[in-house]
This record gives C-alpha cells, sequence and structure tokens, in this order.
C-alpha cells in the first residue's frame, strides 16, 4: 500500500490510485515512501527515451508489470522526433520541446500514457468495468485525453471546456475529434467554474451510486491522477541527459528548471524528479496574468478571491491549482489534517494560509515570477528576433521568468525552460507578436506564420480545417450530471 490520500484517510498500491484518480476521501494520492526510496538515477542518463521512461515509471508506479510493453505502445509512433521531448539551446537558456505529440501540446507526454496505465491495471486487478473519464479542460488537456483514450477499448470519454474560454484552434481540435468512444461539451463559464462542476458532479455520481448495476466506474485524466503526473518526470531526466550529451553538465551537478503553470503538474513532476535524486537546484514557477501561484510563493497566502483573466496563454488560466496540494502535504511534513484544513478553507473562504515552516520547505526549491500579456506578446516577439526560435504564448511566459530569474541568479547553472506548446496552436498572438497583420482567421494566422518564419506546421494542425464539426453542445454547468448519465446511457 506505497500510495496514501493527502487527507490522511485512504491507502493502496499504485493500480488503484491510478484505476481511482482521486482518492474517496477527496484527497491526492502520494507515495512519500516511494519518493523518498532509493533509485539509482545515474542508470537511467543516456538511455534512449523509451527505455528511460520504463525505468523511471517502474520506480513511481511498482505494482505495474510489463512497463517496457505499456511505454512502447504508448509512444511509438505517435511524436514528432524519436525521442519525444528535444532540448534545444535558445540564446543563454535551454528549452525543453514538449509539444511534439499528437495534439502539439505538452499534456500528450502524459495522456498517451495513462490509457495504458488505465488498461493495464484494469487486467492485472481483475476488474471487468468499463472505466468513465470525466475531465474538464482548460484547453489542451481535452484534446490530449481524447486522443489518448480514443477507440481503447474499455474505455469511454467525455470532456468538459469552458465555453470561449478555449482558442479557435483548440475549439476546432476537440470538435473535430474522432473514435467511437469520445464526447465533448462546452460549458458555460470560466475554467475553473467548470473544473469546480466536474469535479461535484465526479463526486456526487460515485456517492449517490447513480451507475449501480452500470458496470461502469468514473476515472479522471486530470493532473490530479497520478498515472498522469508520473510519466512527467520522466523529460526532466531526458533534459537533463541532452546537458550532458551537450557537454554543458557534468552527472552530479545542478541545473535549474524554468515551468510555465497553471494546474502545478508540470512543475510538481520536476519536484518528484528531484526527490528521487536529479539534481535539480530551483523549480521556478511561471505565471501568467492569473498569477495565484507566484503570489502564493512570495507570501503563504494562497488567496483565488481576485479577478480571473482571460490571457494569451489559456492553459495556464487557472485560480485553482489542483496539484498545489501534493506540495503542501510533502511540505508540511505529511500533516494530512494541516491539508484538509487548508483545503476547507480554500473551499469555504477561497483563500487560506499556510505555516512559516511549511512556507520555508517550499521556498527552499521553488520560487514564483509572472508575466504580464504585454510582456508575454513582446517576449514572443524578442526571441524570435534575437534568437531566431519562434515560442507559444504560455512557453514565453516561461522565457520571461526565466530572464528575470537569472537576473536575480547570476550564476553559472543552466536554465531549463519547459516549452508547452507548438505556436501554431496559438497563432493569433504569435502573429501579433512577431509583427504580421492582423487576419480574420486562425488558419490564414497559420499560413502567415509559416510563410514569414518557415517553420514547420505540425500535421495534425495543418489538416484540421478540412475536417467535420462532430461535436457542438452547450450546456449550464448545472447540467452536467445529467449530461454524463446521459451519454452512460447508449
Ligand atoms: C496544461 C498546460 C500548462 C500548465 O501545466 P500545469 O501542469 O497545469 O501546471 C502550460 N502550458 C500549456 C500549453 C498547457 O497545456
Amino acid at each position: 500500500m506505497d500510495y496514501i490520500s493527502t487527507r490522511g484517510n485512504y491507502s493502496c498500491n499504485s493500480l488503484q490510485a491510478v484505476l481511482k484518480g482521486i482518492a474517496p476521501d477527496g484527497g491526492l494520492f502520494i507515495s512519500p515512501e516511494i519518493l523518498d526510496s532509493p533509485f539509482d538515477w545515474k542508470s537511467v542518463l543516456g538511455l534512449p527515451t523509451l527505455e528511460m521512461a520504463e525505468k523511471i515509471l517502474s520506480h513511481l508506479l511498482p505494482d505495474f508489470t510489463g512497463m517496457s510493453d505499456l511505454v512502447k505502445r504508448a509512444y511509438t509512433g505517435k511524436f514528432e522526433t524519436e525521442d519525444l521531448t528535444p532540448t534545444v539551446r535558445v540564446g543563454g537558456m535551454y528549452v525543453l520541446e514538449l509539444f511534439r505529440g499528437p495534439t502539439s501540446a505538452f499534456k500528450d507526454v502524459a495522456l498517451s500514457m495513462l490509457p495504458q496505465l488505465i488498461t493495464s491495471a484494469k487486467k492485472q486487478s481483475g476488474a471487468s468495468d468499463e472505466t468513465v473519464i470525466l475531465t474538464a479542460t482548460s484547453g489542451d488537456t481535452g484534446k490530449s485525453a481524447m486522443e489518448g483514450f480514443r477507440d481503447v477499448p474499455g474505455t469511454r470519454i467525455i470532456v468538459f471546456y469552458p465555453h470561449g474560454g478555449v482558442s479557435p484552434i483548440q475549439k476546432a481540435q476537440m470538435a473535430t475529434q474522432e473514435g467511437r468512444n469520445v464526447k465533448v461539451c462546452a460549458v458555460r463559464g470560466n475554467f475553473d467554474d467548470c473544473q469546480t462542476a466536474v469535479k461535484q458532479a465526479f463526486s456526487k455520481i460515485n456517492s449517490s451510486g447513480m451507475l449501480q448495476g452500470m458496470n461502469k466506474t468514473l476515472s479522471s485524466a486530470n493532473s490530479i491522477n497520478i498515472g498522469r503526473l508520473a510519466p512527467q518526470v520522466v523529460y526532466y531526466f531526458k533534459a537533463y541527459s541532452d546537458l550532458i550529451g551537450y557537454g554543458r553538465i557534468k552527472a552530479g551537478d545542478e541545473v535549474d528548471f524554468v515551468v510555465p503553470s497553471g494546474n502545478f503538474g508540470d512543475i510538481l513532476a520536476g519536484y518528484f524528479a528531484k526527490l528521487i535524486g536529479l539534481p535539480v537546484r530551483r523549480l521556478v514557477c511561471a505565471s501568467n496574468e492569473n498569477r495565484v501561484l507566484s503570489d502564493f510563493l512570495h507570501t503563504g497566502v494562497y488567496d483565488k478571491r481576485r479577478p480571473f483573466y482571460r490571457t494569451s496563454s489559456p492553459s495556464m488560466d487557472i485560480l485553482v491549482s489542483s496539484n498545489l496540494e501534493r506540495l503542501l502535504f510533502l511540505a508540511s511534513g505529511c500533516d494530512s489534517a494541516k491539508v484538509s484544513s487548508w483545503m476547507k478553507d480554500l473551499q469555504t473562504e477561497g483563500v487560506f494560509t499556510a505555516d512559516d515552516r511549511t512556507m520555508e520547505n517550499i521556498r527552499r526549491t521553488f520560487c514564483g515570477y509572472c508575466c504580464t500579456e504585454e510582456e508575454t506578446i513582446r517576449t514572443i516577439g524578442e526571441t524570435y528576433r534575437k534568437d531566431a526560435y519562434l515560442c507559444d504564448p504560455h512557453t514565453a511566459v516561461g522565457i520571461k521568468a526565466a530572464g528575470d530569474y537569472k537576473a536575480d541568479n547570476p550564476d553559472d547553472v543552466p536554465v531549463i525552460v519547459l516549452s508547452t506548446a507548438s505556436p501554431y496552436k496559438f497563432p493569433d498572438p504569435v502573429s501579433r507578436a512577431i509583427g504580421l497583420k492582423a487576419e480574420n482567421d486562425e488558419f490564414t494566422q497559420i499560413d502567415a506564420i509559416r510563410d514569414a518564419t518557415k517553420v514547420p506546421v505540425p500535421a495534425a494542425l495543418s489538416s484540421l480545417r478540412e475536417k467535420k464539426v462532430l461535436h457542438d453542445d452547450v450546456i449550464d454547468r448545472e447540467e452536467i450530471i445529467g449530461y454524463v448519465l446521459k451519454a452512460l446511457e447508449n
């Protein structure tokens, strides 16, 4: 029973943790024991990415058998490059490109793997029920999850996204999704409304026995699932290994990572990498104008009672960062009573204050920087002109934060910025940033960017405009449960 709930009332093995997604007491699964147990991290450096993934995932999820096959099935032939996540040099820093997968967003790394983990966990534990994935998305998760789960036997996926809260390309990607077992629906309200409503629907359906006799189990593809977090640990090792390959560091030297953050999953995976041995000095949390996380890292007060901004980096337009709960748990010395009370405060008052000891622990590794809309656009333009690198707005938030961080910490430790999306996923802000003339639709903008920059367009994005819209439902939050139950009838 390696995995325990951050709220303290549940434990299970890694198979069950992946299948359940969220613990029955409302907490998130974590295994302090595994994160603390010896892992021969040096032995994975220099391995081909899939072998590296197999070793790391076997450590983090020890109950899974046949990890090598699962990894191969998840990734082979699905990414633009065989090493999945290349690291490139940009100006004085490094950029870890996580967007070379089927939907051009970093979430593909985890969501290609999660269906394999779920299917395998079911087989190993003798479960025969259908897994129903319910997911709220701020834009990228939904598409990536549907692509990962489409037509995977024994699974079904229903995705909810904020109506008007995703980019036209993101919307087109979701609305044209094929697959017999997928459903997509827009919900009126912003992402936090949508995510909260989906979480509530999830627990209500589960606790009320609405699915009784249907042989179906709900699960989540959001980054609260440990099966989504674990595959993200791998690319931190991969980047480190690349820097050794470039002769920039040798095994044992420290590096800093800068991570454009929203739900805090990506950066938390970096912390897991550090805990199992990778010499990570600092993890820099980069926020857009919804700077609740970078404010928290500075003040110790997490306060979501603030205006919500729609920015050009919509996947980070989040005021409730679910995965922070896992960091709070670890940094408080696994104090589930404290974590529970903070989460209760957040739910009832919209704010909580972490104690000084916990904040001290967090600040030993984490620091926060934020980036305004104007700075985001300027950074895309400057990075393109100065360093001949075209980045998307999420990545730009990271690059800006990295520059500010480096100005505050001028030393020779290399900085690696995680690049989370292809610039072609967000053609409107990108074309503005590099000074192209205004176009009415995003597809024309994509062509204009390609013509101006000669950066190749990912195949799945260039074929999008010919695809048929298959999903156009729009509902209110209150209708989610009814929508799910209806979808499950047929
Ligand atoms: C999801 C997402 C993020 C934020 O990642 P978290 O794990 O939620 O912090 C950043 N950029 C892009 C493009 C994303 O899709």
